[in-house]
C-alpha cells in the first residue's frame, strides 16, 4: 500500500502532518487547499520538518527530499480525480465537510475512498450527504500527525466491512495504531478524556484547589501535563469546542457540560500558548511559583479526576464504543496517559471507583456523577 495516490483536502496543521505520514510511506500525495497560500506553507512546513529528521540522522537529506517531492498540490478538486484514498481536514463545519464530500464524487473513480479527520462531527452525516455513502469511513488523527502514533478508524452506519479493512491495513501501513470507535461524539479519545478537563475545571470553579495544584496533583500521578497547563497547549478554544460538541450531540448529557470559566477564557482570547496566556501567563518568565499543596487535598483531586476518567472508560464498554483492547490503546497512545483507564481501575479496585462515584452522587445530587452500570455489574 506504498503505491497509491493520496488526496488531502485541508492544508492546516493536520493536513499538512498526514500528507507527510503518507509520503513517508511511500505515496504519492496531492493536497488541495481553498487558500494558496496555506498550501504553500504545508509543502514548506513538510519541507522543514522532514530536513529536521534528515538532520538528527533518522533519514538521509536524500530520502527526505525524495519524500517532499512526492507531495504536489492542486489548486482545483478535480486534481484529485485519480487518487485511490482521499482525507478531508478542513475547518470543522459540517456543512462544508457535505459539499466538499459531494462535489468529490462528481470527480472520483468508484473505487476510491472518501475520509474526513474530523474531531467531533458525525461521520454517517457526512456519508449522508453522498451518492455513493459506503466509500466514506473517518480517519481521525491526532495532533501532530506526523509524531501521534494513534489512529481512529471510524466506520459510518453505511460503511462495510470490506472498506474498514482495506482503511486499516492502509493506515497500518502508515506505521500507525488503528482503533476502531463506533460513530458516537468524541469517538473514544475525545469522549473519555473528557472528565481529565471538566473534572478539573469543577474542583477548581468550586474553589477546592487552585489550577497549579491540581496540575501537580495529576503529574504527580503519572499524567505527562496536569489539565490546565494542557488545554493551554491544546488551545482552550478547541478544548472548549470539543466539550461542547459532545456535550450537545449527547443531547445535553450531563455528565460533558461545559465550564462558563473555561467559555470566559475563550471570550477574553486567553487561549493558552498560542497567544501567550490562557490558566497560566507564558508573557511572565517565572510564574511557577513554589506549590505547596496539602497532601490529602492532593490525594483526593487525583482519586476523584482518575475515578471520573475511570467511570468514563468503563461507561464506553457500556454503550459498546469498542472494545476493552482498543479503549486501552486509544488512551495510552492517543493522549499518552500513563496507563489503560481499564487496567487502572482494576488496579485501585473497581469497589472503589464506585464507592468515589457513588459518594459523589451523594455530595451533589447530580446526573454527572453517575456510576456506570457496568460498575455495579462488575463489582460484587
Ligand atoms: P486548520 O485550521 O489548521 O486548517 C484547515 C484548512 O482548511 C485551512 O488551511 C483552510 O484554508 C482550509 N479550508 C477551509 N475551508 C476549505 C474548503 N472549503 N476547501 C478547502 N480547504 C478549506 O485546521 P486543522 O487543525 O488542521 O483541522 C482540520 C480538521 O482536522 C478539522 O476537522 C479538525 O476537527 C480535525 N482535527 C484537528 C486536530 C487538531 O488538534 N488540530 C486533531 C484531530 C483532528
Amino acid at each position: 500500500m506504498s503505491n497509491l495516490k493520496i488526496g488531502i483536502i485541508g492544508a492546516g496543521a493536520m493536513g499538512s502532518g498526514i500528507a507527510q505520514v503518507a509520503a513517508t510511506a511511500g505515496n504519492v500525495v496531492k493536497i488541495y487547499d481553498a487558500n494558496d497560500v496555506a498550501m504553500q506553507r504545508a509543502l514548506e512546513n513538510v519541507r522543514l520538518g522532514l530536513r529536521k529528521i534528515a538532520e538528527k540522522g533518522k533519514i538521509s537529506l536524500i530520502a527526505a527530499a525524495d519524500i517532499a517531492n512526492k507531495i504536489s498540490i492542486t489548486e482545483r478538486l478535480e486534481g484529485l480525480g485519480d487518487c485511490d484514498l482521499i482525507i478531508e481536514a478542513v475547518i470543522e463545519d459540517l456543512e462544508i465537510k457535505k459539499n466538499i464530500f459531494n462535489e468529490l464524487e462528481m470527480y472520483v473513480s468508484e473505487n476510491c475512498i472518501l475520509a474526513s479527520n474530523t474531531s467531533s462531527l458525525s461521520i454517517t452525516a457526512i456519508a449522508g450527504a453522498c451518492q455513493s455513502p459506503e466509500r466514506v469511513i473517518g480517519i481521525h488523527f491526532f495532533n501532530p500527525a506526523t509524531i501521534m502514533p494513534l489512529v481512529e478508524i471510524i466506520p459510518a452506519l453505511q460503511t462495510p466491512q470490506y472498506i474498514v479493512e482495506k482503511t486499516v491495513e492502509i493506515i497500518e501501513k502508515w506505521g500507525k495504531t488503528v482503533v476502531i470507535a463506533k460513530d458516537t461524539p468524541g469517538f473514544i479519545v475525545n469522549r473519555i478524556a473528557r472528565p481529565y478537563y471538566s473534572e478539573a475545571l469543577r474542583i477548581y470553579d468550586e474553589g477546592i484547589a487552585d489550577f497549579r495544584a491540581i496540575d501537580a496533583a495529576m503529574t504527580e500521578g503519572g499524567f505527562k501535563m496536569g489539565p490546565f497547563a494542557l488545554m493551554d497547549l491544546i488551545g482552550q478554544d478547541v478544548n472548549y469546542a470539543v466539550t461542547e460538541s459532545v456535550w450537545t450531540n449527547t443531547y445535553f448529557d450531563p455528565r460533558y457540560k461545559p465550564s462558563v470559566t473555561q467559555k470566559r477564557l475563550v471570550e477574553a482570547k486567553y487561549l493558552g500558548r498560542k497567544t501567550g496566556r490562557g490558566f497560566y501567563d507564558y508573557f511572565k518568565q517565572n510564574d511557577d511559583n513554589e506549590i505547596v499543596i496539602d497532601a490529602e487535598l492532593k490525594k483526593y483531586v487525583f482519586n476523584r479526576i482518575l475515578t471520573m476518567l475511570i467511570n468514563e472508560a468503563y461507561d464506553a464498554i457500556y454503550w459498546n464504543l469498542a472494545t476493552d483492547i482498543d479503549i486501552e490503546t486509544a488512551m495510552t497512545k492517543g493522549v499518552n496517559y500513563p496507563k489503560g483507564l481499564l487496567a487502572w481501575g482494576k488496579e485501585i479496585g473497581l469497589q472503589n471507583v464506585l464507592k468515589t462515584m457513588n459518594e459523589l452522587y451523594e455530595k451533589y445530587r447530580e446526573e454527572r456523577y453517575r456510576a456506570s452500570p457496568i460498575l455495579s455489574a462488575k463489582t460484587p
